[in-house]
């Protein structure tokens, strides 16, 4: 193992390499432009074995974000991905594990249009709680942050373009650098949008909050699910603009994200939400969650595919 937590082999372009010979050319046009997509998926330890969660929606969002990108995947397609996603589980032998595949844009030469080649590589490394284990019980202390997430039309929100996430970047130091857990961006308009790598729900008065696609968020997977379980159980689902006051009252707040998983945040810029920990609602959702991706409840919408490390 090359690094800590790092797995032994990574899929790259069609091939494993040792994660050490993973390296890419200084003239990739990725790396001096931001021409790059990515996704983040989770693969969990179930008692059928490890089980990726909702493997094929992320395969699927990695090749719309490459279309939207002008930079589509065109050697491989997202059955074949799948497969060797599987793949790279089984030969690293991993039980639980984060997975990132990554295209880029490479070219041997400078220039904005440049044509070029689109790669891909898949690698995955263990990865406990983003937020921190202690975060996922008692909840995380955020912050609104001075960045705003770009507007629709200047940026390809549904996209997960690397060059895109300086601005995630900037919207999660700041909050570190305030001595906050994770910042929450407004979009251009001042309406509520997400965290800097997670989605938002907030609960008031027994009804579930959360922002629309047109409040410049990425149409987070966990969140979907999340949303299907509100549904499921019954609860009310409101997707409507959100303004940042509304945080501040509400019962309760938690974020969503394949890193982030369900996290609750038990304050915004040191305003206590609710009762100053985690939520009623949101610790039943939680478990629920972590019931379906872990595999201790059969859910038919959630197709995860196992694997067995031969
Ligand atoms: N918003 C942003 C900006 C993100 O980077 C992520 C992580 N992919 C999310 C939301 C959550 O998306 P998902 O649940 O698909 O991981």
């Amino acid at each position: 193992m090359a690094v800590k937590n790092g797995s032994e082999f990574i899929w790259m372009n069609g091939e494993f390499v040792r994660w050490e010979d993973a390296t890419v050319h200084i003239t990739v046009h990725a790396l001096h432009y931001g021409t790059s997509v990515f996704e983040g998926t989770r693969c969990y330890s179930t008692p059928q074995g490890p089980a990726i969660f909702r493997l094929q929606d992320h395969t699927r969002r990695l090749f719309n974000s490459a279309k939207i990108a002008r930079m589509p995947i065109t050697d491989w397609n997202e059955d074949e991905i799948n497969d060797v996603t599987v793949e790279v589980i089984a030969r690293n032998k991993m039980e639980s594990s984060y997975i990132r595949p990554v295209a880029w844009k490479d070219t041997n030469a400078l220039g904005l249009a440049t044509p070029g080649e689109t790669r891909l590589a898949i690698m995955t490394w263990e990865w406990g709680a983003y937020l921190g284990e202690d975060g996922l019980e008692k909840g995380i202390d955020a912050a609104v942050s001075s960045w705003r997430r770009p507007a629709h039309g200047t940026y390809t929100t549904m996209g997960k373009v690397g060059g895109q996430y300086v601005n995630n970047i900037y919207t999660s130091l700041e909050a570190r650098r305030h001595g906050y857990m994770e910042g929450i961006a407004l979009d251009v308009n001042g309406y509520v949008s997400e965290g800097a790598g997670e989605n938002l729900f907030c609960v008031l008065d027994d009804v579930i909050y959360t922002p629309p696609l047109s409040a410049s968020i990425l149409g987070g997977i966990t969140r979907a699910s999340v949303i299907q379980i509100i549904k499921d159980m019954g609860l009310e689902l409101r997707e409507s603009m959100l303004t940042r006051e509304m945080l501040y009252i509400c019962d309760e707040l938690f974020m969503t994200g394949t890193a982030a998983e369900v996290t609750p945040v038990r304050s915004i810029d040191q305003i206590e939400i609710g009762s100053g920990s985690r939520g009623a609602i949101t610790k039943v959702i939680q478990d629920e969650f972590f019931g379906i991706v872990k595999g201790e409840k059969g859910y038919a919408m959630f197709p995860a595919v196992a694997s067995s490390p031969s």
